[in-house]
Parts: structure tokens; sequence; C-alpha cells
């Protein structure tokens, strides 16, 4: 039973001051909690004056305990470690930690669409957002993707929301419910936040159809091993809504003979798949799951097909940048586990010049060996230590090329590209060494592209 009320409840505390902490902090001011927020770095200045404006207490640079464990619940920003001390204690102390969704589920009525999996979340949730918008829904976007779900309830509460849930953010949530729960795929990723066992990151990912009822959907990728694994173990107590690549029994959202399908209480949706703007076959999942998603909720044929046609592909998700002297430049610096790296390369025609590294996760590179091994022409590792990289690729590639900065993966590239070939950004792990995150990596790579 969820005891968050005003009798149990007095002080909250918000651990992290960003585009989440804050948007929490306001919800709970609003609601008249005593709120405090603290972050371990230097607080924005824009976020400081949102904070300011609310008279909301705030700290930096530190988490001081005589402020924090005092608290009667946390919300923790999903970026903080579990490790650190000061959690530690909190959990000593029993103090409740819940996060930023959880806490703004408390305060809205409206539907929920929460689209989770290891890749493809914000190509998803954008594409659903961008169909319920077009088709005149009361929708906001939140979530992982874009703006906190708390500074949207605060603010203006819609009536339907579509939420992107990182591993992370699940975590942290315990009574709140998606009406319609999305799940693209799950892949090795974060491993290192999971004590390396990709069993917990499987039950993080499986926290999407928690408190989920008969009533409510549960679309879910039904040729991903992992998640039909877990099927099996589940009691059916949710509406299941499977899609796949090809027509099967129980799979209601697929593909025939060139067009998507997709069962709806009136009976099948169909959709020529050309109509799809976004390339490869993990965009066609995408696809498949967005549509499953836009016909439950009732959107007409028409509305849909428009959409298709019209959405654009999302900065730094295979989006490409320029043709110089006949070779294609594509960022794809989102793509940041090797799962994501693979069906980049499946879907490429041309011979590649591939650049990846960076903070490795737990990586295993034999998923994209064979493609790697038939498509690439050159690798440029990208990163301080490329020594797994080279443990892995050496011997299997004829080129490869360590660098230290995306200006000198660029030359390196540009020098070796020929007519007909693809350079392609997508790195297969995290940006922290050499860049700020994975969106000044993939600005970096357009800048000295552009600058060819
Ligand atoms: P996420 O939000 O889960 O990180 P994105 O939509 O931002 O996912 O896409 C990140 C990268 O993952 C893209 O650049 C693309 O390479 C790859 N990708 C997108 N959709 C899928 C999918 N369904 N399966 C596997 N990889 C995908």
């Amino acid at each position: 039973m969820n005891d968050f009320n005003k009798k149990n409840v007095s002080r909250i505390v918000i651990l992290g001051a960003g585009e989440s902490g804050v948007g929490a902090a306001v919800l709970a001011k609003k609601q008249g909690f005593d709120t405090f927020v603290s972050d371990i770095s230097e607080i924005k200045k824009s976020h400081k004056d949102i904070l300011g404006k609310y008279g909301i207490l705030y700290e930096e640079k530190r988490h001081s305990e005589e402020q924090i464990l005092n608290a009667d619940r946390i919300i923790k920003s999903p970026g903080i470690s579990n490790k650190i001390s000061i959690i530690e204690k909190m959990k000593e102390r029993n103090i409740p930690i819940i996060s930023e969704i959880e806490f703004a589920g408390y305060y809205t009525k409206a539907k929920t669409i929460c689209i989770t999996g290891s890749n493809g979340k914000t190509t998803t949730a954008t594409l659903i957002y961008y169909i319920l918008k077009y088709a005149g829904f009361d929708v906001a976007l939140v979530g992982n993707v874009g703006k906190s779900l708390a500074m949207q309830v605060a603010e203006k509460d819609c009536n339907y929301y579509v939420i992107e849930l990182s591993s992370f953010q699940l975590d942290g949530m315990y009574h709140f419910k998606a009406d319609i729960a999305v799940l693209l795929n799950i892949t090795s990723d974060h491993l290192d936040c999971y004590e390396y066992e990709i069993q917990n990151y499987i039950n993080s990912k499986m926290r999407i159809i928690q408190n989920q009822t008969k009533n409510d959907i549960f679309i879910y990728w039904s040729d991903d091993l992992v998640i039909a694994r877990e099927i099996q173990k589940m009691k059916p107590t949710v509406t299941f809504y499977p899609f796949s690549e090809q027509k099967q029994v129980g799979v209601k959202a697929y593909t025939e003979n060139g067009n998507i399908k997709v069962e709806t209480a009136n009976g099948m949706f169909s959709m020529p798949q050309k109509y799809l703007v976004l390339r490869g076959k993990h965009n066609l999942y995408n696809s498949l799951a967005a549509t499953a998603v836009a016909k439950l909720l009732g959107v007409k044929d028409e509305m849909l097909e428009h959409s298709f046609l019209n959405f654009k592909a999302i900065e730094h998700r295979m989006e490409k940048v320029a043709h110089i002297k006949g070779v294609d430049y594509i960022n794809d610096s989102k793509a940041t586990n090797v799962n994501s790296c693979f069906y980049v390369l499946q879907s490429m025609r041309t011979p590649i010049i591939l650049i990846l590294g960076g903070v490795d996760k737990g990586n295993d590179y034999s998923e994209i060996e064979g493609l790697v091994r038939e498509k690439c022409r050159a690798l440029i590792f990208l990163g301080v230590d490329n020594s797994k990289l080279h443990d892995f690729f050496d011997g299997k590639v004829n080129v490869i090329y360590d660098v230290d900065s995306m200006k000198k993966a660029i030359q390196y590239a540009y020098k070796i590209a020929q007519e007909g070939d693809t350079v392609l950004l997508s790195p297969c792990c995290s940006s922290f060494d050499l860049f700020q995150n994975y969106e000044d990596r993939g600005k970096q790579f357009k800048k000295y592209v552009c600058n060819l």
C-alpha cells in the first residue's frame, strides 16, 4: 500500500538539481512540503533561478547529512549512483528513496504511455508523441527524453503523457502504473551499475509492467529472446500486445507483403511500410510499437499515415550530416551500446569507416564482429583507453587507427574514405572520457565534418 500522504511525509529532500530534480522540487513545494534540494556539483544558473523563484532552499557542491538525513522521503535523480555514502546512510535509517516519476505519479490522473528498452526509447517515445500531438491529444513528452514529468504536472497537467523511462528511473518506481507499457528490447547495457549481473538489469526493465492489471496494455517485441523468457515466467495479469517483424500466432502487430499491420478493436489497420521515413530494421520495430500505441488510443488512419510520412530523424540517431566527395557522414553518437551499433551497421549498404570507442560498459563486441568483418573498411578507435577494442578487433580488421580527439578521427576518416563509403560515428560506448556527453560528441562530429 502506498503510505505517501501528508500524515507520514512532511520533509522531502531531492538529490540532484538537474531537470528531473528541479521538477520534483517545484512540485513538492507547490504541494506544500518542506522541500530541500542537494547537489554534489555546482547547480546550473537557470536551475538556481527556478529554485529561487519558488523559494526552495538548496545546497550545492555537497550533500550535508544534517539537511538530508532528517527527510521523510528522498527523491533521487536517476543519474546518482546508489553506492555513494549518503545513500548508504539513508538506507541505514530506512528513509524511502523514490524517483521523480513515482512522485509525480501521485499527482496526476493522466493516461500514461511508458516506453522502455535498452535501445530505441527516445525514437519511439518521440514518434508516439508526434503522432498523438498531430492527432489533437492533450499530451506531453516527458521523462528521460525531455521535460520532467513532475515539472509538467506542477505547471499544467495534461490528459496524456508519453514517458521515456530508463532502468534507473524504473528502479525508483513502486506504485506508479503505466496504462500502456512498451518494452522495446533488452540487451546488455549499464552492467557496471548492476553488479555485472544481467538479470538485475532485466528485472529493472520488467518493472515497466508492475502494478498493471487486465485493463492495462503491455506492448513488447516478442522476437526478443530475453523478453520472451521473462513473459513465460509471468502470470497473465495484463493484456499482452506482442509485436514482431513477421506474422505469427498471437502476434498483434507485424509486417506482411510490404505492409505494417496492427490489430485493432475495429479490425486490422494496414499501412505501406514504405511510408516509414525512418530507415533500418530497428526503426521498423520502433514504428510497429508506435503504431500499436496510436491505434489502441484510437488515432485515425489518415492522421497516423501523415505522421509517419512527416516525422524527421532525431539528432544524433542515424543523422545524415553531409555528403562530401561521394562519401556519406552519419552521426549516430547516441549508439552508446553494442546492440544499437549492430542495427545501424546492419542497415548500411556501403563500405563503412566506423568510429567507435569511449567508456566501456562491460561490452561484448562479438555481437558486431560479423558485421564489422563484412562491412567495415576501417575502424577508428576514439577513446582514452582503447585497449579492450584492440584486444578484440586486432587481426580481424586490416586498418585500425587510434585517436584521442574527434578532430583527428575525422581527419583520418577523410584521408582513407573512398567514393561510395560511409563514415559512421556509432561508438558502442559512453562518451565521458573525451566529451561532456553524447550530444557533445555528436556535435563535435558534425563540426569537424562540416569543416572538411
Ligand atoms: P535510447 O533512447 O533507448 O538510447 P534512441 O532512440 O536514442 O534510444 O536510439 C539510440 C541508438 O540506438 C540509435 O542511434 C540507434 O543506433 C539505435 N536504435 C534505435 N532503435 C533501436 C532498436 N529498436 N533496437 C536497437 N537499436 C536501436
